[in-house]
């Protein structure tokens, strides 16, 4: 072994936003085999689509992990509607054997334009739930949004926010570090120290911030196409003790027209690179 590969690294995982457009998850599952990549974290629209078992089943029957599982939240919709659902999530995280189960926690109330009710929303649907999901020995992992989507997806949108909120909870509450959500912070070192330190890093996914940017959702760059310095996020995470994946994570109407194997070529080329 080489002192290069023995540098600590992390697994590239395909997270199936990426090419949800052109392919369902079993064309994803076999996509990713294709391609060399090891891991990969579902979208439960897709993993419903497919059936839980028969995910189970041919993700065992390839070897791959599961980085997570997207997405339970969204503690400020209908309350009683969206527990039913994230407890189904939590069932379906840990069918799947998932590293943990992503949150986005949704945005205002409807018809509200109360920041901090929303906020106060989350943190009580989020301690409802972590019992659960620690019963259930699944971990949660919170994503801070970037700030635009405060509005309609998710009121948390710092670091520093979702992890002073982890702390609040006695499950297995941690984060999910979206280069595309963070990068902009200035407290971001600290941080992922932080998080690191607690060992709360449940999972990380990588896109790049394109200038311009387009439109709100679904503009979000393939590593390497904007202005993020990646390599220092994924070293900083990794220093903070991180063992999960990276998931390559793109939202974008730009690369969901493309052939979804040259979407996943150039995800595992610009991994190399560029992360
Ligand atoms: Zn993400």
């Amino acid at each position: 072994m080489t002192d290069k590969q023995a540098q600590p690294t992390m697994e590239l995982s395909l997270n199936t936003a990426t090419i949800r457009e052109q392919w369902e998850l079993d064309q994803a599952i076999q996509g990713c085999v294709r391609h060399g990549v090891r891991a990969i974290a579902p979208w439960r629209d897709q993993l419903q689509k497919l059936g839980v078992s028969e995910t189970v089943k041919m993700i065992a029957d390839h070897g791959l992990r599961v980085s997570s599982l997207c997405r339970g939240g969204f503690f400020t919709a209908d309350a009683k509607l969206n527990m039913d659902d994230n407890y189904q999530a939590v069932d379906e995280a840990r069918a799947l054997g998932a590293d943990c189960l992503v949150l986005v926690v949704g945005g205002l109330v409807s018809g509200t334009s109360d920041m901090a009710y929303a906020r106060r929303q989350v943190a009580d649907g989020l301690a409802t739930l972590s019992e659960y999901a620690r019963d259930q020995g699944v971990r949660l992992a919170l994503e801070p949004m970037h700030p635009m989507y405060a509005a309609d997806r998710g009121c948390i949108n710092t670091l520093k926010q979702a992890l002073d909120l982890c702390e609040q909870l006695s499950g297995d509450v941690g984060v999910a570090i979206d280069t595309y959500h963070v990068w902009w912070d200035p407290d971001l070192t600290r941080q992922i120290q932080r998080a690191g330190a607690a060992s709360r890093i449940f999972a990380f996914h990588c896109a790049d911030w394109l200038v311009p940017t387009e439109m709100i959702f679904g503009d979000r760059g393939m590593p390497g196409d904007g202005v993020i310095d990646l390599k220092r996020i994924y070293q900083m995470v990794l220093a903070a003790g991180y063992e999960g994946c990276c998931e390559i994570e793109i939202f974008s109407t730009n690369w969901w027209r493309r052939d979804p194997d040259e979407v996943l070529r150039t995800c595992v080329q610009r991994y190399q690179r560029v992360v």
